[in-house]
């Protein structure tokens, strides 16, 4: 008797949205340690050339595409010159058609910020598997992934170590969106960030380089400030509601500052399990890409002795009233995340070019949503028109704390 083929073993195309940034290079790595199961189809950058064209000559992708147009250009006229044939697209357009391929399984959502809202929605409901790292959509909008996915087939999962981690840890039929009530609480954890220890009066004075020093992960510059203000830990809680179906009062928020237990999930019964590793995103990366089969990573094996302890402590509200915003924005719903999300990145951005302190992040977050009232339609317009708006707003506060800092220093 014939066995009947049911698995299909060629090589699994794969779109990289973001694929310069932090997380898009270690999926790369990960990729290229199983060219037998993956196949880079196409990659995406927003500006930098010299790195697309770099990870061009190494992948052989058959499209790379840049959202900015004139980076685009460039792209083309080297890849000609170097006789490469990749073709090249540009714009939102381009992003949209490298994320809804036919040849492609796989798309890594990787972009930073709501800039890659469009892009994740497209995959998903050209019903791919997406794989989310990209956590600021689903903060905007993650119902609309979650009714992409029932639609269209796409598998949702979660990239972002805590999300993995509790994906990890829930039944095996587990889908994005669904809500299991033998779940009773999450717990999420986080390292705490470099001013974990820091006093109150020092975080005034606080640079970008220094928050941009993470003690545990290396990242992109924007989540490098979310994990200093912990508005990245109230961006996951946000996040793990969309994806678990739970409410914010289930998720617990755990300063764990050896980032080794990457979060827990406890069951009605009193069993609580725990997904761990070494701090490495190349972990959470090959889980989703081969999910559910299990391959090599590239990641430094656990040494519990050599770890010795773990440690837990409750976040401090007063130091780091971000967190308290988002738990705000993840209970009043409807627009409100979106407001959180858009006035955090015009404030983080401002923190980076150094035009707002860092006490002065939640500061614009909170005025920016004291002159927005929440809206309850959740459509895409309402919530890019939301977005919009929240910048808007945000720029205008930013722009006041830059002149009032002007005026106080001459
Ligand atoms: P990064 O800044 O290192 O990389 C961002 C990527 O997005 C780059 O490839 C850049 O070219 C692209 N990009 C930026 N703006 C764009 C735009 N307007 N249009 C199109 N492309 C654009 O960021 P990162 O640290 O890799 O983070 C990416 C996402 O993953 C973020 O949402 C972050 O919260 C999430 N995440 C990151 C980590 C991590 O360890 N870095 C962990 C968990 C979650
Ligand atoms: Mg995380």
């Amino acid at each position: 008797m014939t066995a009947i083929q049911t698995t299909d073993t060629r090589p699994r195309g794969v779109t990289l949205l973001g694929s310069t940034g932090s997380i898009g290079t270690n999926t790369l790595d990960v990729l290229a340690r199983h060219p037998d199961r993956f196949r880079v189809v196409a990659l995406t950058a927003n500006t930098q050339v010299e790195r697309l064209l770099e990870q061009c000559r190494r992948f052989r992708p058959e499209f790379a595409a840049m959202q900015d147009t004139a980076a685009a250009a460039e792209l083309e006229d080297r890849l000609r010159r170097e006789r490469l044939s990749v073709s090249v697209l540009s714009g939102i357009e381009g992003l949209n058609t490298v994320a809804a391929l036919p040849s492609v399984h796989t798309v890594m959502a990787a972009i930073v910020g709501a800039a890659g809202l469009l892009p994740a929605l497209t995959a998903t409901r050209a019903g791919k598997r997406v794989l989310i790292a990209n956590k600021e959509p689903l903060v905007m909008s993650g119902h609309l992934f979650i009714e992409a996915a029932r639609q269209s087939g796409a598998e949702l999962l979660p990239v972002d170590s805590e999300h993995n981690a509790i994906f990890q840890c829930m039944p095996t039929d587990f889908r994005a969106g669904d809500t299991r009530p033998e779940v009773q609480r999450i717990f999420l954890t986080g390292s705490g960030g470099p001013f974990r220890d820091w006093p109150a009066p020092d975080l005034a004075q606080a640079t970008p380089e220094q928050a941009c020093a993470h003690p545990k992960w290396v990242m992109g510059r924007k989540i490098s400030v979310d994990s200093a203000t912990l508005m990245n830990k109230g961006l996951e809680l946000i996040e793990a509601c969309q994806l678990f179906g739970v409410t914010p009062e289930q998720v617990e928020i755990v300063i764990h500052p050896q980032s080794v237990i990457h979060s827990l999930v406890e069951y009605r019964d009193g069993s609580v399990l725990a997904q761990l590793g070494n701090p490495d995103m190349r972990t959470p990366i090959a889980h989703a890409l081969a999910w559910p089969e299990r391959i090599d990573s590239g990641v430094r094996r656990l040494d519990l002795f050599e770890l010795a302890q773990f440690n837990f402590e409750r976040p401090d509200p007063e130091r780091f009233p971000c967190l308290r915003l988002a738990y705000e924005a993840a209970r009043a719903g409807g627009t409100a995340p979106t407001v959180l999300n858009a006035a955090n990145e015009v404030a983080v951005q401002a923190f980076l070019d150094r035009k707002i302190g860092f006490i002065d992040i939640p500061r614009v977050i909170e005025q920016t949503r004291s002159q927005l009232p929440v809206g309850q339609d959740v459509q895409l317009e309402a919530i890019l028109a939301a977005d919009d708006a929240a910048r808007r707003v945000a720029e205008l506060r930013v722009a006041e704390f830059d002149r009032r800092s002007r005026q106080e220093a001459g």
